[in-house]
């Protein structure tokens, strides 16, 4: 596969396209955010490398970070944790509070916003210290100590996130929050605001495509059933109310954040990044939407 020559295809007729898009501006940090901003970054199996653009730039990796903390509380917790958080897609916006109290204080799944405040709760009880023990995970899956939160974000969402923080409240009203409201947000938004870049993320999310092993040395991180079941999940709930669409138009396991990332992966083949900040109406990447559903049509590889 010459995959060179595809991204740079991918890459010619992304630039042509006239997509609308919106920076997220409800976390006041993101909104300075250069909205022309562009860059890929896949990483094969085999360990090769291709990008294009501004993939060795860091950006807020956002709820991406939610596949990781999934990923994290599976290990830790085990089958326990499905009795909080069901596996069921939303279709309903990331931060819905009507399906919430529709079911009870369950949320529908680990990647909507409920779901990841139910999972932020179950690693501040498991983990010693929950912020750095969490950097410490996410730093051994991408093979680097240079991924860190951006204290800058975390603060600005925190002084904005009023839906979160009520979000977490009916969590809590219904008792399926064990610790502190603020102490949850405070791991939550820290957790969101980790900055990565795409090429840095892509060797993250190569676990995912490597039944659960590291690449760079072998090392298992989860069971080949916990990675079957966090693609799973990423592939029916990893756009929110655009899973479906997702699945349609590049059909992939992935999961997109509101800083205009998207990570994805085909399991056994090769994990991919794209980040360009403007989102649709749906909160997710327009133009990085639309790079992934060329890439799996020119290369023919996608799961399906
Ligand atoms: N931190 C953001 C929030 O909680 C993440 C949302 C997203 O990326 N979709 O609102």
């Amino acid at each position: 596969m010459n995959y060179s020559k595809i991204l740079k295809e991918v890459k010619a007729e992304v630039d042509l396209l006239e997509l609308e898009g919106h920076i997220a501006n409800y976390i006041p940090e993101l909104a300075k955010v250069d909205p022309d901003r562009f860059g890929l970054h896949l990483q094969c199996i085999d360990g090769t490398h291709f990008d294009f653009g501004d993939s060795q730039m860091k950006f807020s990796i956002q709820s991406i970070s939610k596949v990781l903390s999934m990923a994290l509380a599976m290990k830790l917790e085990g089958v326990a944790m499905w009795e909080r958080v069901d596996v069921e897609p939303s279709g309903n916006p990331f931060n819905s509070l009507i399906q919430l109290e529709h079911e009870h204080g369950i949320p529908r799944n680990p990647l909507i916003n409920a779901g990841a405040i139910v999972i932020a709760d179950i690693l501040v009880s498991r983990l010693a210290n929950p912020k750095v023990d969490f950097l410490t995970f996410v730093r051994k899956l991408a093979g680097s100590e240079e991924i860190d939160f951006d204290l800058k974000v975390a603060e600005s969402e925190a002084k904005t996130g009023f839906t979160n923080r009520a979000l977490a409240n009916f969590l809590k009203a219904n008792f399926n929050l064990k610790n502190e409201v603020e102490e949850v947000l405070d791991f939550y938004f820290h957790q969101c605001s980790i900055a990565m870049t795409c090429r840095e993320l892509a060797e993250t999310f190569m676990v995912f495509a490597n039944h659960g092993c590291l690449l760079h040395n072998g090392e298992r991180m989860l069971s080949a059933s916990q990675t079957k079941r966090i693609n799973a999940i990423m592939q029916t709930c990893g756009f929110y109310d655009e899973a479906g669409e997702f699945s349609f138009r590049v059909g992939l396991p992935g999961k997109s954040g509101v800083g205009g990332g998207i990570a994805a992966i085909h399991p056994q083949q090769y994990s991919v990044v794209v980040w360009s900040p403007p989102l649709n109406e749906k909160g997710n990447s327009a133009k990085g939407m639309a790079a992934l559903e060329l890439l799996t049509t020119k290369t023919g590889l996608s799961i399906f």
